[in-house]
């Protein structure tokens, strides 16, 4: 009778992909630094392959 949520459904955090700096590309991944940096965050261009920072 009742219809469950789909578990299965992709909850991804409110990450919006950052900007590559060289190429423009949003095809970006965020990474997870593992220093304190909590001011910004390391993010990885699957176009060009450079990692670049983004600050937020
Ligand atoms: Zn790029």
């Amino acid at each position: 009778m009742r219809n469950r949520p789909d578990p299965s459904t992709d909850v991804e955090a409110d990450d919006e992909p950052a900007t590559c700096p060289y190429c423009e590309s949003s095809n970006t991944e965020r990474e997870h630094p593992k220093g304190p940096s909590l001011c910004r965050s390391m993010h990885f261009c699957h176009d060009c392959g450079e990692v670049f920072e983004a600050f937020g």
